[in-house]
């Protein structure tokens, strides 16, 4: 079964749920559904389709904290995807790439620092995006937020999560 996310009331991310956890937050009305899953869940009387995103209706305060910079927390960010090609792979062939390239003065940040599969990085070699007519598929920036529990939940998050990671 799909884990849900769980959004504060002001669509911050907080942490991920089990679908059991996010049933029980929607039925006691503490929570709403802003994305749901394909699949259903049934009971005597009717059905409901398993939330993938829910949203607390009153907000919780919570102490912000910096994203650690970091060459898994890249990929996280990126959804392991190629940002030139998007294609996703395996951590093995997935590398990242500067967008100002290093010998050109590009620094090491999350602004400059960017998910790419091999073939692309090799491609762009030490040129801008714009001098190698490889468009980024989005500008990347440093994460203000990100649950704390999704760094210990390895693996893909679901494409319905993706509007909700970045606030
Ligand atoms: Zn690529």
């Amino acid at each position: 079964m799909e884990p849900a996310l769980l959004l504060n009331a002001t669509y911050e991310p907080l942490l991920v749920v089990d679908w059991k956890k996010a049933i029980t937050l929607i039925w006691l009305g503490k929570a709403e559904i802003i994305e749901a899953q394909d699949r259903e869940i049934r009971s005597a009387h009717d059905s409901h389709n398993l939330p993938s995103v829910l949203r607390l209706l009153k907000r919780v305060k919570v102490p912000r904290r910096a994203v650690q910079f970091s060459r898994a927390n890249v990929y996280r960010r990126d959804g392991y995807a190629c940002q030139y090609c998007g294609n996703t792979g395996r951590n093995s062939v997935l590398t990242f790439d500067h967008v100002m390239p290093r010998s050109r003065g590009g620094k090491t940040t999350w602004e400059n620092i960017v998910t790419s599969c091999e073939p692309c990085n090799r491609t762009k070699g030490d040129r801008t995006p714009l001098e190698a007519d490889m468009p980024l598929l989005q500008r990347p920036k440093e994460p203000r937020w990100w649950p704390f529990t999704l760094t210990a939940w390895d693996g893909k998050h679901p494409e319905r999560w993706r509007p909700y990671l970045w606030v």
